[in-house]
């Protein structure tokens, strides 16, 4: 305990001296004011911060209990004992009633006092720890929001600026890198026609342009997406036709072609889509499913329709991901450590799921995983079927539950 502080209020001058002899005798480390009136403990409590204030309650002029109430008021922390008349209870009560921390009845028999004395400074000094400890706790949390906030404020300034940096590569790249790819197509064609061995070290020199393409355009979409830039151009479109061309044109600019069995029902599906993204999301689920698979092993794309639901999905019979690795693979710039690309060009940013999933979310749609580590992996993305209303609206003519030829 720190050093106490007590002031003593008595109109009875005897008790005045015998209260702090008592005090002194029994506790260590405590200094005593004492005064003779409710007015001047006023003054003093104005003055000082006392640890506890013993008063009597009869005293000529303001008596205890309106000492009390000012005490209340002035310093509510500190704790007051009110000495009281013996068989007083009815003021011992109200003595409590008002507020106060204990009362004393007189004869005050010394051991009972000094004990209530010590509970009450102990109290204080408590009180005022925790007063003190809350504070720090405040200014401690205060702080930690300011450096939050500044953080905050700088890992959004650095976002922005990564996704300037992005957006204006991957546009500043894709240009010269399009005049790149057409002069290599002149120039093989060329020297293929004037039969010159040479051609064939310039398609190698067109394969790489189209990987580097593919880099490209994944950064591009990113961008486009960060930046909110993303704008679908919906339409309503068959998905059985659309998926058949899809794979057509997959297999057809392929070397070596991979074999893909396509499944499509005989009714026509049809779907509000941005043609070009959600082929660009197809192509992606076929590229990868043969990337991880062996070379020459079988992808399986099937259409079908599931609860008012449009699904594609696409089966490889490849190395497949373990499913601690699904929420992961539909993250940005991840690749499952350990996998090696099986058919095909190793090139990859690890961003082709993402985009993909992000493209099909924004159709209202969804993108699932199912897979068995070393027996393949199935990817399916689902949309609602567009209702005979809407298809009527987009494309009047077509009656879409017709059977198709
Ligand atoms: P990447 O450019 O690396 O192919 P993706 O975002 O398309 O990026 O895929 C993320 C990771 O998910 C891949 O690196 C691969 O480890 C895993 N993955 C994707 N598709 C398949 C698949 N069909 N079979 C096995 N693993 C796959």
């Amino acid at each position: 305990m720190n050093q106490a502080y007590v002031l003593i209020v008595d109109d009875d001058n005897a008790l005045l001296q015998a209260l702090p002899q008592a005090i002194y005798l029994r506790m260590h480390d405590v200094k005593v004011d004492t005064c003779d009136s409710a007015l001047e403990a006023l003054e003093r409590i104005k003055q000082n911060e006392y640890d506890a204030i013993v008063s009597d309650i009869k005293m000529p002029g303001m008596d205890g209990l309106a000492l009390l109430g000012k005490i209340q008021e002035l310093c509510p922390r500190t704790p007051t004992l009110l000495i009281t008349g013996h068989g007083d209870h009815g003021l011992a009560i109200q003595a409590l009633r008002g507020g106060a921390y204990d009362f004393i009845q007189k004869p005050i028999e010394r051991d009972y006092f000094i004990a209530a004395l010590h509970r009450a400074i102990q109290t204080h000094q408590l009180r005022i720890q925790v007063a003190e400890q809350q504070q720090t706790l405040e200014l401690h949390a205060k702080s930690l929001e300011q450096t939050v906030q500044e953080r905050t404020r700088e890992l959004i300034a650095a976002n922005a600026a990564k996704d300037e940096f992005l957006s204006i590569a991957s546009h500043e790249l894709k240009t010269p890198l399009s005049s790149l790819k057409g002069m290599t197509q002149l120039l093989r064609r060329r020297l293929e026609r004037a039969g010159s061995s040479e051609a064939g070290s310039l398609a190698n020199m067109e394969n790489s342009i189209r990987r580097m393409e593919v880099l490209v355009n994944d950064l591009l979409n990113i961008s486009f997406i960060e930046t909110g830039m993303f704008v679908l151009h919906q339409q309503q479109c068959e998905m059985g036709d659309l998926c058949r061309k899809l794979v057509e044109e997959y297999v057809a600019g392929t070397n070596p072609p991979p074999v893909v069995h396509v499944e499509i029902p005989d009714e026509p599906l049809m779907v509000s889509v941005d043609v070009e993204r959600i082929g660009q999301v197809i192509i992606n689920l076929l590229s990868n499913a043969r990337k991880y698979s062996a070379a020459g092993s079988p992808i399986r794309l099937v259409v079908r329709q599931d609860s008012g639901e449009c699904v594609v999905s696409v089966r490889d019979a490849g190395v497949g991901i373990s499913s601690e690795m699904f929420p992961h693979i539909f993250e940005r710039f991840y690749r499952v450590p350990g996998i090696e690309v099986q058919t095909g060009s190793s090139v990859g940013l690890g961003l082709g799921l993402y985009i993909s999933k992000q493209i099909v979310e924004r159709h209202g749609g969804r993108i699932d995983v199912q897979s068995v580590q070393d027996q393949g992996s199935t990817f399916s993305i689902t949309f609602p079927l567009s209702s005979v209303a809407e298809v009527a609206v987009d494309l009047p003519g077509i009656i879409p539950h017709t059977q198709k030829h």
